[in-house]
């Protein structure tokens, strides 16, 4: 049991939902792994959103108002800390929800698909019972994508992914979004719009973007989705993290 009044609680609280998700069997093992490694950038950007993560969420808004078939691809992460905003999400896009892992087994598809529907999700994507469309590049399981999601799509909002799979996924003419604590990931450096922040708190920004832009012209959302500069973004958080550590910005 952790206290609220803990300094380290917001992040302790996630630790201990990355745990319990891992008993459960809805995280692979490396699954904690990535966590970790996620922590640690977000010790470095103060566990705060930036307004570099800002200026990429509102791109971000832009390009899923914008899509025919936009998808948000859920792995065991995404599943183990936001499933109920993921579907709230979803829901005001509207987008689908595809199920995609790396350590695909029939198992995890499953546990996933049951938090998911518990979190109020219709149609899901992905399941075993999903027809399936191989993504070319990528071998085994994790080349598997949705012939009705993913495969199709013409924005994919992937959180977390790994860097072999992004490439993958940009060499079939995608517009990917990712939500990736390091901007220094193949990930973060592949995506055309790379939100660096925790997912905690990126999908409620999401969620508030896309409620302000709803009902923007789409000319003007095509400007703004065409004036983000992903590389030259994700230099400024890296310039804004070392100059935290200079003592500059306190
Ligand atoms: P790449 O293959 O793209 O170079 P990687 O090998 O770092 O990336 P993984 O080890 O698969 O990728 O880890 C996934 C990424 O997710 C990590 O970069 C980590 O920083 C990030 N991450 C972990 N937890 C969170 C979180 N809660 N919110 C946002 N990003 C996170
Ligand atoms: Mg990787």
């Amino acid at each position: 049991m952790i206290h609220k009044d803990h300094p380290r609680y917001e992040s302790l609280k996630l630790r201990a939902m990355i745990v319990n998700a891992h008993k459960i069997g809805i995280l692979a093992d490396s699954g904690m792994i990535a966590h970790g490694r996620g922590e640690a950038f977000d010790y470095l950007i103060s566990e705060k959103t930036s307004s570099n993560a800002i200026k990429a969420v509102k791109a971000a808004a832009a390009a899923l108002l914008l899509a025919e078939n936009p998808v948000i691809s859920v792995n065991g992460n995404t599943a183990a800390l936001v499933p109920e905003k993921i579907v709230k999400l979803a829901k005001e896009i509207p987008s689908q929800i595809e199920i995609n892992l790396f350590y695909r087994t029939d198992k995890r598809i499953n546990v996933i698909e049951k938090v998911l529907k518990n979190a109020g999700a219709e149609n899901i994507l992905g399941t075993n019972q999903d027809e399936k469309a191989i993504i070319k590049g990528l071998d085994g399981p994790r080349s598997y994508s949705s012939k009705n999601g993913i495969y199709i799509a013409d924005v994919v909002l992937i959180p977390l992914e790994d860097g072999d799979r992004a490439e993958a996924l940009t060499k079939l003419g995608k517009l990917l979004i990712t939500i990736d604590l390091n901007p220094l990931s193949r990930t973060a450096k592949t995506s055309n719009i790379t939100i660096v922040d925790n997912i905690v708190r990126a999908i409620p920004n999401l969620i508030k973007a896309i409620k302000e832009l709803r009902d923007t012209d789409p000319l003007v959302l095509h400007v703004i989705v065409e004036n983000f500069d992903n590389k030259e973004n994700l230099q400024k958080t890296l310039e804004n993290i070392s100059k935290n550590y200079t003592g500059v910005n306190k």
